[in-house]
């Protein structure tokens, strides 16, 4: 256990996810009684944050570790809190001889600060010095960010976010349950009773959403979960249906529903998102290793993701995206490499690499005693080859997002063949434009541009009070509304 003793109730945030990224897996606990000395044992920080100067000192078994005192300059809150960040990761990286790729940012969105930047027409090398002396950002993520975030402002200037809206629906049903998931979603085997009570409640939070905006374009419609397709070909029609039938298609440049399980596909859903115009689908292998596959509960075979592949093109689909996890209990970097062998043969036309974040309430998180023998000590590598990879066959990233307790702090990466991203991916994490999220647990975003103000209107997450409490989802966003107009 790590213990902090922190002199004022400021920063712990950062300090806590700052400390948790050097010490993955390990307790840290910030504390406010300063105990009169040092009591062996493990780490022990002492924090002082003075109005111009920080003191930090770092004892282990009563032994000094680490000290030093900086005088900062009054320049405001947000250089105080950089400056407090800089001086930690000093001590942290000088105690454990580790440095982070991303320096001392531990946000979900690092590549936030380049958009921004580029946005108001800063130059690259001008940005790169800023992350570094700012962030200590190392030179491979700053340059990545700036891949990034350059390929994003051009994808959006594409589309007239300032004036759209997008649209997230949710469809919490999935066949079974994945050892890593932490989403709303609940198998079907379990739950088949309550589908159609869910959708005939969804259909009216569709109805209500599709009065909210009357005078916004809509930019982009989503389907996740969940997996959507885990619904029957016939529902999807009827949802599809509904959902044409409720908003303007006219200025939809992006229709997305994620068909992630293979176990879920049937030629006849795939032709049901087709007739409805649906431009782009999901899916997910995660692994192409059948052993993986059979330990992280995805009950579908690796032969049934290719026929699923293969159908879809058969299909008409000509945007399929395929997701990746690396760091899957048991997996090897050569396991990686043949996930990557095997996907190439398929020539999806996006992929979008995840580093496995345990969460607190997935089953790898509440049975982790089952799997800590498994858990791979190569991620770092099993990245490269994803990035190697994904180079060579000519995939660009184009969105990226962290999470919190991600195997060796990596990120989230979204790599696509040009002309084939994902725009709801970019709106949702660049927070660019509003999105209205219904369904069970599905999170509203309402972006207020000239603000620079996010607001977040929450459904709730269990199916059975979703379904009792519909009236009561619809009046917080109509509230909501009402209050912000
Ligand atoms: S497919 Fe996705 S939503 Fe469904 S159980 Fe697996 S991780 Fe969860």
């Amino acid at each position: 256990m790590i213990e902090i003793f922190l002199s004022k109730d400021e920063y712990e945030y950062d300090i806590h996810s700052l400390i948790k990224a050097f010490y993955q897996g390990e307790q840290v606990n910030i504390l406010k009684t300063v105990p009169a000395a040092a009591e062996p044992g493990g780490l022990q920080m002492f924090i002082d944050l003075g109005e111009q100067i920080i003191r930090l000192r770092a004892v282990k078994n009563k032994e000094e570790l680490y000290k030093k005192t900086d005088t900062v300059p009054a320049d405001g809150k947000k250089n105080y809190r950089n400056h407090l960040k800089r001086m930690l990761y000093g001590c942290l990286s000088h105690i454990t001889g580790k440095k982070l790729p991303w320096g001392t940012l531990t946000g979900v969105r690092p590549t936030k600060i380049a958009f921004e930047k580029l946005e108001r027409g800063i130059g690259e090398e001008d940005i790169k010095v800023y992350m570094k002396e700012q962030y200590l950002c190392s030179g491979e993520k700053t340059n990545l960010s700036l891949q990034v975030a350059g390929r994003e402002i051009t994808l959006l200037q594409e589309l007239d976010y300032r004036n759209g809206y997008s649209i997230y629906i949710g469809i919490p049903f999935c066949p079974s349950t994945c050892l890593y998931c932490s989403f709303t979603s609940y198998s079907l085997e379990k739950s088949k009773g309550l589908v159609e009570q869910y959708l005939c409640v969804l259909f009216q939070e569709i109805t209500y959403a599709g009065t909210c905006y009357p005078d916004k374009k809509l930019s982009t419609v989503y389907l996740g979960g969940g997996t959507p397709t885990t619904l029957t070909a016939l529902q999807l029609d009827r949802l599809l249906t509904h959902i044409r039938n409720t908003f303007d298609f006219s200025y939809v440049m992006e229709y997305t529903v994620e068909a992630g399980r293979p176990d879920s596909i049937t030629a006849e859903k795939l032709k049901v998102l087709k007739d409805h115009g649906v431009t782009r689908i999901s899916i997910n292998p995660q692994s192409m290793k059948q052993q993986t596959l059979d330990v992280i509960g995805r009950q579908h075979t690796v032969g049934q993701v290719v026929e699923a592949f293969y159908t879809a093109r058969e299909t008409g689909h000509e945007n399929i995206n395929m997701d990746v996890i690396i760091g899957l209990p048991g997996e090897r970097k050569e396991d990686v490499a043949y996930t990557l062998k095997e996907i190439d043969k398929l020539k999806p036309d996006s992929l979008t690499v995840h580093t496995l974040a345990v969460k607190r309430a997935a089953r790898l998180n509440t049975q982790k005693e089952n799997y800590q023998d498994m858990a791979p000590t190569d991620t770092l590598e099993m990245f490269k080859l994803t990035s190697d990879y994904a180079k060579e066959a000519g995939y660009l990233p184009y969105y990226l997002y962290r999470q919190k307790n991600m195997a060796d702090n990596l990120e989230n990466i979204g790599y696509a063949k040009f002309g084939k991203e994902g725009l709801y991916n970019i709106l949702i994490m660049e927070e660019k434009q509003t999105i209205l999220a219904l369904g069970a647990g599905a999170l509203s975003k309402f972006v207020f541009q000239e603000e620079n103000r996010i607001e977040r209107v929450e459904n709730v997450k269990s199916l059975k009070d979703y379904i009792g409490r519909i009236d009561e989802m619809i009046k917080r966003k109509h509230n909501f509304l009402q209050d912000n107009s």
